[in-house]
């Protein structure tokens, strides 16, 4: 089968939606057929996504307010989803935050803020969604952890130790929700040009010399992570379950080149 509209017949809600990768991820798989639930706790910027992917295909998306910390918001915004499309099929763990310091400058309200965002939100995630999907007889999962769940770096303890932990947590998805047809897999991104990296005036070429010494020699477009995420939920990765795949730019491959 090709990749064209081979997510027909599929309801995925992605995390994180109203920009980044998450955007381009809910574009990609409403472009393949999938009925998509935008959800972000950015109101405006999702309701426009879920605008201009409903335009495309009318009946294809609709925005819900969703923060993903909080318990109350996911049984909220699975509750609508389900209203307007029926059980979910695919769930993109993507929602994430980073706060860059080093660990003796690191106040507990701040770590504590990475966690509830990137490894408490996936746990509320994989807990909602696979409920949702064990009505509809199946799923796939794919939830989003870092180069840094892969290697640590200076100043990214909160968001390195959060990415570790959504490692550890897919692979116990995997395990426990296998028996209801429901995959788990995740992906580790390696630098993406988002809002997330952002330096105020850089332009593409300036973030690429950053990385100029690694394989790729440059960063990722959101369109480049969406594609892995794609391939992971389709069919076509029917035997894929606890799977880890970098899509890194060949980053955690060793040291870079002199
Ligand atoms: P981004 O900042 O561009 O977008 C993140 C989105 O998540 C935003 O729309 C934001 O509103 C949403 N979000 C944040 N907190 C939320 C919450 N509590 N509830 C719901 N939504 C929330 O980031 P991005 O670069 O697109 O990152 C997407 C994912 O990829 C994240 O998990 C990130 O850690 C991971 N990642 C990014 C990079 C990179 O270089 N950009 C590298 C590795 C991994």
């Amino acid at each position: 089968m090709s990749a064209a509209m081979e997510l027909e017949g599929h309801v995925a809600l992605v995390t994180g939606s109203a920009r980044g990768i998450g955007e381009a991820t809910a574009g990609l798989l409403a472009a393949r057929g999938a009925r998509v639930v935008v959800a972000d706790r950015r109101a405006d910027e999702g309701e426009a996504v879920a605008r201009r992917l409903d335009r495309a295909r009318p009946g294809s998306a609709i925005f819900v307010t969703l923060d993903v910390g909080q318990d109350a918001s996911w049984a909220a915004a699975i509750a609508s989803a389900e209203a307007a499309f029926g059980p979910l099929s695919i769930l993109v763990n993507n929602a994430g935050i980073i706060r860059v310091a080093r660990i003796r400058e690191t106040d507990i309200d701040t770590f504590r803020k990475v966690i509830d965002v990137n490894l408490i939100g996936t746990f509320l995630g994989l807990k909602h969604g696979s409920g949702s999907m064990r009505k509809g007889g199946r799923g796939a999962i794919v939830n989003f952890s870092s180069v840094q769940g892969i290697e640590g770096r200076e100043g990214f303890a909160a968001y390195s130790a959060s990415k570790f932990g959504v490692r550890g947590l897919s692979k116990t998805a995997a395990i426990e929700f296998g028996p209801d047809n429901i995959r788990v897999n995740t992906v580790f991104p390696g630098p993406t040009v988002t809002k997330m990296i952002e330096r105020p005036g850089w332009q593409k070429e300036d973030y690429d010399r950053m990385y100029g010494k690694y394989p790729l020699g440059r960063m990722a477009g959101p369109d480049e992570i969406a594609e892995v995420v794609a391939f992971l939920v389709s069919d076509r990765a029917s035997f894929c379950t606890a799977g880890e795949f970098a899509a890194d730019g060949g980053v955690t491959a060793g040291k870079p080149r002199d």
